[in-house]
């Protein structure tokens, strides 16, 4: 029996992580839950899987979640927390073994480490973190013994496809050829909401338009960041990270029907694939029964129905978030915490309609070019932590100068 840290239990990833404890319950329990605001689903989480503890982004609604909890689930023996004390001790709860970092954003960041620290394995969806803060998760984690699960479905992709080969558990700093005979990635994308808009309609593209996915039921933030392909951007990013490629030999393939989840390229030009329907379960469940394979009554691929699987490459012009994720990659140190900071803040005025779709890579350009000169090359904590708030604050200082 595993025992699970759920972090953002409240969100898109963590209500999946919850549904397969649901159907596995002789193979996984949950001993902590955290949430932001949903309070309301939080309760029902605790009433169902009875966990340890119970952690809150926000003390101030601790008195609320008292009140919740003693309606819906009012025999709850969970020890409940708050703040950032509070998630980190969730994330590091000593009962646990794997801890599902289902938390958006940045925020992720001081858990995730407190978990790394704790020496818990991580099933690690918030790629923010890692993005952020490569130079101190990494180490971090060659220090713990922690082992790094990817369930993004491309990198979760990619670490099936590598199962077999001569391959470190854990995460690598190193940017070299991690493995001997790997040279290439190439990360599928399904082109986001607008992969058949013209470039020129974009500038009229809405909140409501960029958050209906073709093809993937995600959180907002998430699904906005696949609208600009800034998620591919980041994800290439967590690629150089986890897997230690050079970004030249990172590629990004626009694949509609997102069935194929990602592809490895090894010397000999052998390409291999890992293919499935699009749901984020069949990813968090590797993460969950690794090394293991779990048999599943789930909807079984059918090539037939599916038809045709086609790929094109990205647009550049229409897609610039894509070519800033790569100069910030490349720039490495500072700059991905930079530019990570920079687009949360951006898509999160653009989720309130403060500004439009295309000002997202604008202000996030404008951003990191600002930071050129004071990248720090091997930063520590609290250097990422210094360089967050500032793109943030400059973001919105720039988009008030753009609305005004
Ligand atoms: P959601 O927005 O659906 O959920 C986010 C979760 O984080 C919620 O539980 C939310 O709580 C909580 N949260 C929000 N802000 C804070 C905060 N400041 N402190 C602590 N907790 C907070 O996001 P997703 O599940 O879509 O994404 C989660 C992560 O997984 C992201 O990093 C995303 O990039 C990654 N990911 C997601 C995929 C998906 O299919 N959704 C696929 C691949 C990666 P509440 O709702 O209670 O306010």
């Amino acid at each position: 029996m595993k025992a699970l840290s759920v972090l953002g239990s409240t969100g898109s990833i963590g209500t999946q992580t919850l549904e397969i404890v649901t159907e596995f319950p002789e193979r996984f329990r949950v001993v902590a839950l955290t949430a932001g605001r949903n309070l309301e689903l939080l309760a029902e989480q605790v009433k169902r899987h009875d966990p340890e503890v119970v952690a809150l982004a926000d003390p101030e609604l601790l008195p609320a979640l008292r009140d919740q909890l003693a309606a819906t689930a009012p025999a709850c023996q969970a020890q409940l927390l708050a703040g950032a004390e509070g998630l980190a001790a969730a994330a590091a709860w000593p009962t646990a073994d794997l801890v599902v970092t289902g938390i958006v954003g940045c925020a992720g960041l001081l858990p995730t480490l407190a978990a790394i620290e704790a020496g818990k394995d991580l099933a690690l969806a918030n790629k923010e973190t890692l993005i952020a803060a490569g130079p101190v998760v990494l180490p971090a984690l060659q220090r713990s013994g922690s082992r790094l699960l990817p369930a993004d479905s491309e990198h979760s992709a990619i670490f099936q496809c590598l199962q077999g080969t001569p391959w470190p558990e854990t995460a690598r700093l190193s940017t070299g050829r991690p493995t001997p005979g790997l040279r290439r990635l190439q990360l599928t994308a399904s082109g986001g909401a607008f992969r058949d808009w013209p470039a020129a309609d974009l500038a009229r593209a809405t909140v409501a338009d960029a958050i209906r996915h073709p093809n993937w039921s995600m959180g907002r933030k998430i699904t906005v960041d696949s609208a600009t392909l800034m998620n591919k951007g980041l994800e290439v990013i967590e690629a150089h990270y986890l897997f230690g490629l050079d970004y030249d030999d990172l590629e990004i393939v626009i694949h509609p029907q997102s069935i194929i989840h990602s592809m490895v390229e090894l010397a000999d030009t052998s390409v291999l694939a890992q293919l499935g329907w699009p749901d984020m379960k069949l990813p968090i469940l590797y993460c969950l029964s690794w090394p293991e394979r779990l048999p599943t009554p789930w909807p079984r691929l059918d090539l037939a129905q599916v038809g045709r699987l086609e790929f094109r490459r990205p647009d550049q012009q229409k897609y610039p978030c894509m070519a800033l994720a790569y100069a910030a990659g490349r720039a490495g140190g500072t700059m991905p915490a930079v530019l990570n900071a920079a687009n949360e803040e951006a898509v999160a005025l653009f989720l309130d309609e403060r500004i439009h779709f295309l000002d997202i890579p604008r202000l996030i350009e404008r951003v990191c070019d600002r930071h050129r000169d004071d990248l720090r090359a091997d930063p520590g904590l609290d250097e990422v932590l210094a360089v967050d708030a500032w793109a943030r604050r400059a973001v919105r200082e720039a988009a008030a100068m753009v609305a005004s």
